[in-house]
């Protein structure tokens, strides 16, 4: 066992008691100690965290797969490596050790050994851990990660700006390889002025895709663009939603659809809208949606159906070197850990504009 400085033993963590109830700020939450890590395992002091719609998932039990009790959400965490487990191996330590500054993201632990790790499907491997899900996450001040699925966070990117890209980031650029749209095709992101929506708008421009964004408000809109999309469309104001996506996307649609709405509405008209040969990429998480494609435009109309789950170790080592090379930037508002209740309100209002990203304290 190696670490850095003296670890508390009690710390600050946003604690979910149940699911639905309210969350409670603790100080007396204990800190796994350097002693108790196994070979692999580290400890990590965060300096902030991102808050993705998924925590507010987690936080209300809207999903089929129920998390922890009680529950330290967050999984977009950036620290650094204050202490590593005894008997951590050459392999462990050959691409983050003791001091490393590092990202936590959704995907802990996974085997690495497994058929579906072997195919590079590490989300679907069946001993995962999720941070902030089925182990504790980011909302405190130290948590216990792994080192194989740690992400070293490159120097010029700031932890406030690195920290969403664990997450969202990863899995929008993970979502547009699997849509197999081509430079100078044209994309729509249902969610554009969201989390991952505007990191999506991002890498799909730095991949040469043209983007129509879609979500509702001024602020919205006005980041879409900014951002690099060339049309927005406000899926509250339009009268007739797949015309006028049709209109705006050469007439024939998109050739792809990145739903990152927190919303089944937003699934509802894709095979609609698509251009023939395209396909619908789903992101987006509403507990208890159906999607409902009509079966006979579906085959008619050659699209693609694909479900696009966060991303493995190397999509996450490649959402940052993008974002390194300065083409993708978080657009966030850096707010205290005390408030993350205000921050889910604002989610669940469909208030917050990109990301609200929350420094841990010191
Ligand atoms: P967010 O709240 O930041 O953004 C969602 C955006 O969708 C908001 O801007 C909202 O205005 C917009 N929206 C709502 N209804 C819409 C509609 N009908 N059409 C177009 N836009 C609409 O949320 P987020 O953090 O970006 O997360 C979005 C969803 O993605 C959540 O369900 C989350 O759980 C899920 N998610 C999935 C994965 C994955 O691996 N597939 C990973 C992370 C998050
Ligand atoms: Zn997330």
């Amino acid at each position: 066992m190696s670490s850095s400085g003296t670890i508390p033993k009690t710390q600050t963590a946003a604690i979910v008691p149940h699911l639905g109830g309210d969350l409670q700020i603790k100080h007396d939450y204990p800190v796994v100690q350097p002693s108790q890590l196994k070979p692999g395992e580290c400890l990590v002091k965060l300096e902030c965290t991102g808050v993705c719609h998924t925590d507010l998932h987690a936080k209300q039990g809207d999903w089929p797969v129920k998390p922890i009790l009680p529950l330290v959400g967050g999984h977009e965490g950036v620290g650094i490596i204050v202490a590593v487990g005894a008997g951590s191996t050459e392999a462990d330590l050959s691409q983050v050790k003791l001091g490393s500054r590092v990202g936590i993201k959704w995907l802990a632990y996974s085997c690495l050994m497994c058929e579906f790790c072997r195919k590079g499907l590490e989300q679907n491997c069946e001993k995962n851990l999720l941070s902030g899900y089925t182990t504790d996450g980011t909302f405190c001040q130290y948590t216990k990660s792994w080192l194989s699925n740690v992400t070293p966070v490159p120097d010029n990117i700031s932890s406030l700006e690195a920290a969403s890209l664990m997450c969202a980031g990863v899995t929008v650029y993970r979502a547009l390889l699997n849509s197999n749209a081509h430079i100078g095709d044209w994309i729509v992101i249902p969610g554009s002025g969201g989390g991952l929506g505007h990191l999506a708008v991002q890498y799909a421009v730095s991949m040469g895709l043209r983007v129509l964004a879609i979500d509702t408000s001024e602020d919205k809109k006005n980041l879409s663009l900014k951002l690099g999309a060339e049309k927005f469309i406000d899926f509250k104001t339009s009268k007739n939603l797949v015309q006028d996506i049709r209109d705006a996307t050469d007439g024939l649609g998109p050739l792809a659809a990145i739903v990152t709405a927190a919303n089944p509405d937003a699934y509802a008209e894709a095979i609609d809208y698509l251009r023939p040969g395209g396909t619908l990429v789903a992101v987006g998480l509403p507990g208890g949606g159906k999607l409902a494609a009509d079966i006979f435009f579906t085959v008619f109309k050659s699209i693609k159906i694909v479900g696009s789950y966060v991303g493995n170790r190397q999509d996450a080592v490649e959402a940052l070197q993008i974002a390194s090379l300065g083409k993708v930037k978080t657009f966030l508002a850096k707010k205290p850990l005390s408030e993350l209740a205000a921050t889910y309100k604002g989610m669940e209002e469909g208030k917050v504009v990109g990301r609200v990203v929350l420094e841990i304290p010191q």
